[in-house]
């Protein structure tokens, strides 16, 4: 019998959502001169909000927007897009 490829469980995409700690501080590490980023304080608190979030995903990825969490964290543009309403209130 042949096999049966398991279905991609990702919510945005097909692709595989492993990342390694170097691709994201290099995406970081990209994205500090060239945008608007919120100060250490905010990061941090956006960053405990996410990792106590049940939209979590393998540590890194936010199951709502398919973002890295501590890449879309960073830009000050960004909100958090919980079904439920911000969980990054009084950071955003
Ligand atoms: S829904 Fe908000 S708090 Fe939860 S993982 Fe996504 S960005 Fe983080």
């Amino acid at each position: 019998m042949e096999d049966i490829p398991m279905p991609c469980t990702c919510k945005g995409c097909e692709r595989d959502i492993s990342i390694s700690e170097e691709q994201i501080t290099r995406i970081l590490t990209n994205m500090r001169p060239k945008m608007e980023c919120v100060n250490d304080e905010v990061y941090e608190a956006r960053l405990l909000a996410c990792s106590q979030c049940e939209e979590l995903m393998s540590g890194h990825t936010c199951g709502i927007s398919g973002s890295i969490v501590r890449v879309r964290a960073l830009a000050a543009a960004q909100n958090c897009p919980s079904y439920h309403g911000s969980r990054w209130i009084g950071t955003a």
